[in-house]
C-alpha cells in the first residue's frame, strides 16, 4: 500500500508523573499521579499529521505487549495505516518523563522494541510517498536507508535530528528539510547556532525550532522567522513532534516550506496548552475554527 506520508521512527509509551521539581543525582523526589499515554517521535509525527487530515504510515516497532495494544489503538485511531508497523520480542519502548510546573520536560528512554526496526523494514516503504520523515529513537542505520531510499524513490525527505546523532554526509546531502530544535542544532554547528550554516552540511533547507519563540526557516535565499503563537504552556511533551507533524502534513499539501512553518507553529502551540503528546495534537476542524 502507498501512502502520502511515510513516517520511519519511534513508538513509546509515555509515562508521564508531575513534578514541583526534577531529582539531582542520587535524590528521590515525590511526584503526582502517573499518566500513561502515547508516544514516541515517530508516533507522535505520524498522529500529528494524521489528525490534520493527511494520508499517513508509520514504520516502526512495538512489542507484543500491553503498551504495544495503547500504541496501536492510538494510531489507528487517529488515522495511522499501521501496516508497517512491526511487533518484535523486546518490550515496547517506554519514555519516563517528569514534567515540573513551568510546562518543562525531562524525558529517560528505554528503546526496547524500536531498537529493532532495521533497514530492511524500509526498504520499500517508501515507494509512492509524496513525503518521507524519518527521526532518531530507532537505529540510525534504518534512519540512513529511509532517506536514501525515500530521495532516490523522488519523494521529499524530512529529517528530524532528534535525538541528535551523527548522520552521514551523503545522508545529509539527501534530506530537503532538516528539522532541529536549537540543542540539536548547536550539536551539530557547535557555539554559533546559525541556521544558515545548517546547510553547509548538505540539506536544502533547515527548520530550527525555538520553543516559545517559534521557529527559524533558512533556505539559500536566507532565513525567516516564524513567531509562535503566544499561549499558556501546560506541558510541552511532543510539542517538536506535532511541529514535524503538521510541517509534514502540509509538505504534503504541497504547500511552501514558511507557509508549512507557519501552520506547524499554530498546531505546536495548541499542543503545548494541553497534557501529553498525541493525546494534544489538535484535529484540522478544530484548526479551522481558530
Ligand atoms: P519537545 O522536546 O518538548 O517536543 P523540542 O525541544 O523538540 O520540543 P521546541 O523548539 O521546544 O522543540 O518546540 C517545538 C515547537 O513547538 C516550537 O517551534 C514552537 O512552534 C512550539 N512551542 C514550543 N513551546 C511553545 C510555547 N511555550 N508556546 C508556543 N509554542 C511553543
Amino acid at each position: 500500500m502507498t501512502h502520502d506520508l511515510l513516517v520511519v521512527g519511534s513508538a513509546n509509551v509515555d509515562l508521564v508523573v508531575p513534578a514541583d521539581r526534577r531529582p539531582g543525582a542520587g535524590e528521590t523526589v515525590l511526584g503526582g499521579d502517573t499518566v500513561v499515554s502515547p508516544g514516541g517521535k515517530g508516533a507522535n509525527t505520524a498522529v500529528a499529521a494524521a489528525r490534520l487530515g493527511a494520508d499517513v504510515a508509520l514504520a516502526g516497532a512495538i512489542g507484543d505487549d500491553a503498551y504495544g495494544t495503547i500504541l496501536t489503538e492510538s494510531l489507528r485511531g487517529a488515522g495511522v495505516h499501521t501496516d508497517l508497523l512491526r511487533t518484535v520480542h523486546r518490550p515496547t519502548g517506554v519514555a519516563y518523563i517528569t514534567v515540573t510546573p513551568d510546562g518543562e520536560n525531562s524525558i529517560l528512554v528505554s528503546t526496547g522494541a524500536n531498537a529493532e526496526l532495521a533497514p530492511a523494514d524500509v526498504e520499500g516503504a517508501s515507494s509512492g510517498a509524496k513525503v518521507v520523515v524519518a527521526s532518531l529513537e530507532v537505529p540510525l542505520p534504518t534512519v540512513e536507508r529511509a532517506i536514501t531510499v525515500a530521495a532516490g524513490a523522488g519523494a521529499r525527505t524530512l529529517l528530524n535530528l532528534s535525538p541528535a546523532a551523527d548522520v552521514g554526509e551523503t545522508v545529509l546531502a539527501a534530506v530537503d528539510v532538516l528539522v532541529v530544535n536549537e540543542h540539536e542544532a548547536a550539536w551539530l554547528l557547535g557555539s554559533s547556532a546559525e541556521p544558515a550554516r545548517l546547510l553547509e552540511l548538505g540539506p536544502r533547507a533547515a527548520v530550527v525550532t525555538i520553543g516559545a519563540r517559534g521557529a527559524l526557516v533558512a533556505t539559500p535565499s536566507g532565513t525567516v522567522e516564524i513567531a509562535a503563537p503566544k499561549v499558556k504552556a501546560v506541558d510541552t511533551t511532543g510539542a517538536g513532534d506535532a511541529f514535524t507533524g503538521a510541517l509534514a502534513a502540509a509538505l504534503a499539501d504541497a504547500e511552501e516550506l514558511e507557509t508549512a512553518a507557519r501552520r506547524a507553529a499554530e498546531v505546536a502551540a495548541i499542543s503545548v496548552t494541553r497534557p501529553g503528546a498525541q493525546p494534544s495534537y489538535p484535529s484540522a476542524q478544530e484548526l479551522r475554527r481558530r
